[in-house]
C-alpha cells in the first residue's frame, strides 16, 4: 500500500516489524560487517519508514532507526567518546529531490541567492576520525553509534596514507573515509576463498572488517587506504570554505580525493553527477554517490544538524549497479 493511502491503524501494524527488520539489517551491516541484503533493498525500506513517520508523527519514537546513527561499538575494542558527534547523512535518489533539498535549505535560511556548493565523491568505506595533538597522531576511531566509537589507533597506524606526524604542531580532529581499493578487495576475497574462509560482501564491508580488528598485524596485511574530507573545528585551520579545508588537508600531508568541484547552479551540479556516474567504474575505489556540501563554513555552522544528519550536506545516491535497467526503474519509482 502506498504510504499516502495508509490508515493510522495500518501504519501502526506495519511500523513495528519494519523497524525491527531495519534494525536487524543495520546490526548485520554496521556491527558484523556482513550484510544479508543489497543496499538498495535496505534504502527502500528505510525510506518507507521515514515516509510513514513523516505522515504519522505520533508514531515516531526516539529508538527508531531513523533517529539513530550506525551501530554499537564492538564490545572487545576500547570505546572512544566523540566530543563532536559523528553523524550519518541524508540521501536523495534523483536530481529533482536534490533540488528540492536545496530549495528547502535556502528557504530555512531565508535567502534567495543560491549558495556555492562543494561537490565530492561519496567514498564507499567507513568513517574514520583522526585526532592530532601538537602535530602527532594520538587517536584513530570509528563512528560507532555516533557518540561512542571504537579505538582503532594502532590499526590506523598501519595505513600508509595516514600521517603519523603533521608538518605543523596542530591539535585538530580530522575526519574522512577508510576504504579498500577495488583491486585489493578482489585479491583479498580470492585469497580467502582459496583458504576456505568466508568472503566479504563488498569493499565497504571488507574495509570495515579489516579496520575493526583486535590485532593490528591483521589490519596491516589488508591494504587499506584513506581519503580525508572534514575538519569539524575548521577555524583551527584558518579556512573559511570546505574547498579550502580540503586544500589545507592536502598541504598537511593527508590523502584527499582530487575530484571535488565548487559549483553554483543546477546545470553545474547535473554535469558533475553525470560525469561521475559515467566515470564511476573507472575509479580504483568504490563510490556510492555524490556528496553536496555548502561551501561556506560559517553557513554550514549556522545550518547545523538534526540528531542524525547534518543540514548542510546531502548524498545523491547512485541507482544500484547490478540491477537490469527495467527493474531498476521500477525499484526507484515505487
Ligand atoms: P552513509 O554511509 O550512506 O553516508 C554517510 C557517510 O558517508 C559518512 O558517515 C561518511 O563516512 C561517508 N562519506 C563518504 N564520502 C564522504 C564525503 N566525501 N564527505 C562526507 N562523508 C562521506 O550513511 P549511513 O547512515 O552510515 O549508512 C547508510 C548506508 O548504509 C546506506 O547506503 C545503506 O544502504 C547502507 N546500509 C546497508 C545495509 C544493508 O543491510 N545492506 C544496512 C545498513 C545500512
Amino acid at each position: 500500500i502506498p504510504v499516502a493511502q495508509l490508515t493510522l491503524d495500518q501504519a501502526k501494524k506495519e511500523i513495528a516489524p519494519l523497524r525491527k527488520q531495519i534494525a536487524q539489517w543495520g546490526k548485520e551491516y554496521y556491527e558484523q560487517d556482513s550484510p544479508t541484503v543489497e543496499d538498495y533493498v535496505y534504502d527502500r525500506q528505510y525510506q518507507r519508514l521515514v515516509q510513514i513517520e513523516q505522515r504519522f508523527p505520533e508514531l515516531q519514537t526516539p529508538d527508531s532507526p531513523t533517529q539513530q546513527v550506525g551501530g554499537e561499538a564492538e564490545s572487545q575494542l576500547t570505546k572512544v567518546q566523540h566530543e563532536i558527534p559523528m553523524l550519518s547523512m541524508g540521501d536523495v535518489f534523483s536530481i529533482e529531490e536534490l533540488m528540492d533539498f536545496n530549495h528547502r535549505q535556502q528557504e530555512n535560511r531565508d535567502v534567495d541567492v543560491e549558495p556555492e556548493y562543494n561537490l565530492e565523491l561519496k567514498i564507499d568505506g567507513l568513517s574514520l576520525s583522526l585526532v592530532y595533538e601538537n602535530g602527532k597522531l594520538v587517536q584513530g576511531s570509528t563512528r560507532g553509534n555516533g557518540n561512542i566509537g571504537e579505538d582503532v589507533t594502532e590499526n590506523v597506524k598501519t595505513i600508509k596514507s595516514v600521517p603519523r606526524e603533521l608538518p605543523e604542531p596542530l591539535s585538530v580532529e580530522f575526519r574522512g573515509e577508510c576504504y579498500m581499493p577495488k583491486e585489493s578487495f578482489a585479491k583479498l576475497n580470492a585469497q580467502r576463498e582459496a583458504d576456505g574462509q568466508s568472503i566479504f560482501a563488498n569493499p565497504r564491508n571488507a574495509a570495515a572488517g579489516s579496520l575493526r580488528q583486535l590485532d593490528p598485524t591483521v589490519t596491516a596485511k589488508r591494504d587499506l587506504d584513506t581519503f580525508m574530507y572534514y575538519v569539524p573545528e575548521y577555524q583551527k585551520l584558518g579556512v573559511t570554505t570546505q574547498a579550502e579545508a580540503l586544500d589545507r588537508m592536502r598541504e598537511l600531508g593527508f590523502k584527499v580525493n582530487p575530484h571535488n568541484r565548487v559549483v553554483h547552479n543546477r546545470q553545474e551540479i547535473e554535469d558533475y553527477i553525470n560525469e561521475y556516474t559515467a566515470k564511476r567504474d573507472q575509479l580504483a575505489y568504490g563510490i556510492d554517490g555524490i556528496v553536496e556540501k555548502v561551501n561556506d563554513l560559517e553557513t554550514e555552522e549556522a545550518l547545523g544538524n538534526t540528531v542524525k544528519v547534518p543540514r548542510w550536506e546531502i548524498a545523491y545516491k547512485f541507482p544500484p549497479e547490478e540491477q537490469p535497467t527495467i527493474i531498476r526503474d521500477i525499484e526507484w519509482t515505487v
